[in-house]
């Protein structure tokens, strides 16, 4: 049931010895690095005057902005030491190069190993893996974490939908790694070529590198007759790997032998309390070639309040809500796209894709929500698309305290993306 007991059961006193222990070893590992033994000295840190967690707050913030600007400034090694880059897939805005050394690329396939060995994944099980190879961090993080393993790997990477349904078929594929978005879009796939996915041995679905509603987790696994647990990473801490869901699937167990988690109020920067939803914040405790403290990831969550049934001491991450960059601010009120998703994915009479857009109209905001129904419905009576249009907008209106403009659009009509989906165009 565990991979590495040891350490996912550590007790929470041990555990955070060796956080501390870890945080003043990667301290002194960052000051070989001309940036952070810069930023450190400034702000008087040395690895022998950290003596407690709490000290943490005394170590700079590390930004994306950092990240970008200083560039190999944050090696801690020699570049012939590094054995792989990868970049951030740049969702909002330049990339971001992270580098690897050889331990940090076995560490971040043990992390994976570690995180799917959990959901069930074993020797044996055939793991399809649906994310992008190449600089993005979600396809080779996972390969190698299920070779670790012992699965054996197809990797197939995103796209060419039909061919991904007949390697299913031909391997008996067992476990996915996929974008939810891209998860549902495949269905249509399935419907398409007579393929019930409920057929196939599939038995896992590993989620992530997108914000999703539970609503949409429910969807894939009725669809696909399968258990969906999902999965948080980013680059600049390794990639995925950083945060996954147990089988109790009541949040995500942060990897706290490998990451110190923070969750700040992001304008005091004060640590929130269990339940309170905050910027998640972390450092690396491992990495040897670029380790990063204090990542200001501007990801939203919360710790889960309590323990989990599952026996593992690490504290758990509630569903990430968004990044704080997403928030949108229509007629002055603070809205987040996850919430808009909450509505939608809720009513059975929706498809699963959607595309909110924002405009200015006689100087005024003007959302419009474009969504797409089931198939049939277009064929039934003008009332009935009326009805549902008028309670789709009423949803919407409760949840959010604005009033969208609702479009119905056929299935299959609006832009899809293999990639993390494109679900907000803001026109204003
Ligand atoms: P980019 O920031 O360019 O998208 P990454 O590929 O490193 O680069 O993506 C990491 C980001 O993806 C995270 O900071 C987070 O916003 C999002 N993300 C990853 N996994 C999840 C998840 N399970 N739920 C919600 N968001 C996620
Ligand atoms: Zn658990």
């Amino acid at each position: 049931m565990y991979w590495d007991k040891t350490h996912e059961t550590m007790d929470r006193a041990d555990l955070e010895l060796l956080q501390l222990a870890r945080l003043r070893e990667t301290l002194q590992v960052a000051l070989n690095s001309p940036f952070y033994r810069e930023r450190l000295q400034q702000a008087g840190v040395t690895p022998e005057n950290i003596s407690s967690l709490e000290d943490i707050s005394r170590i700079p913030f590390t930004t994306k902005d950092d990240l970008r600007s200083q560039g190999q400034a944050l090696l801690a090694r020699p570049l012939a030491d590094m054995v792989r880059l990868h970049a951030s897939s740049g969702t909002t805005g330049q990339a971001t190069v992270i580098y690897y050394t050889r331990e940090d690329i076995a560490t971040w396939a043990e992390l994976l190993a570690r995180s799917m060995y959990m959901t069930g994944l074993r020797p044996g099980d055939v793991f399809q893996n649906m994310m992008g190879y190449g600089l993005f961090t979600g396809g080779l993080g996972f390969h190698y974490g299920a070779e670790c393993l012992g699965a054996l790997t197809i990797p197939v990477g995103p796209g060419n939908s039909q061919r991904q349904v007949q390697l299913m078929q031909q391997f008996g594929t067992t476990a996915v790694h996929i974008i939810p978005s891209y998860a549902l879009y495949l269905l249509t796939t399935f419907a398409h070529m007579g393929v019930d996915p409920r057929s196939l041995p599939l038995r896992l679905a590993f989620v992530g590198a997108e914000p999703h509603t539970e609503d949409v987790r429910r969807r894939i696994e009725e669809a696909y007759g399968l258990k969906a647990y999902n999965s948080y990473g980013l680059s600049e801490l390794n990639g995925p790997g950083v945060a996954f869901e147990c089988p109790e699937q009541k949040g995500m167990h942060v990897w706290e032998d490998h990451f110190l988690l923070e969750v700040l109020d992001p304008q005091t920067l004060k640590p929130l309390p269990p339940g309170e939803v905050g910027e998640v914040v972390l450092t690396n405790l491992s990495r040897q070639g670029m380790p990063v403290l204090r990542y200001r990831t501007r990801d939203l969550a919360a710790v889960e309040p309590g323990d989990c049934a599952c026996g593992r001491s690490h504290r758990r991450l509630s569903r990430i809500q968004g990044r704080s960059d997403d928030m949108l601010i229509i007629k002055g009120v603070n809205i987040f796209p996850m919430q808009i998703e909450q509505v939608l994915m809720a009513m059975p009479e929706v498809e699963t894709n959607y595309l909110v857009e924002l405009k200015r109209e006689n100087f005024n905001d003007l959302m419009l929500v474009k969504v797409e129904v089931r198939e049939g419905f277009f064929k039934e009576d003008l009332r009935h698309l009326h009805a549902l249009q008028k309670k789709i907008t009423a949803a919407l209106k409760s949840e959010l305290l604005v009033t969208p403009k609702v479009e119905l659009v056929e299935p299959q009509t609006l832009p899809r993306s293999e990639g993390k989906a494109l679900r907000i165009v803001d026109l204003r």
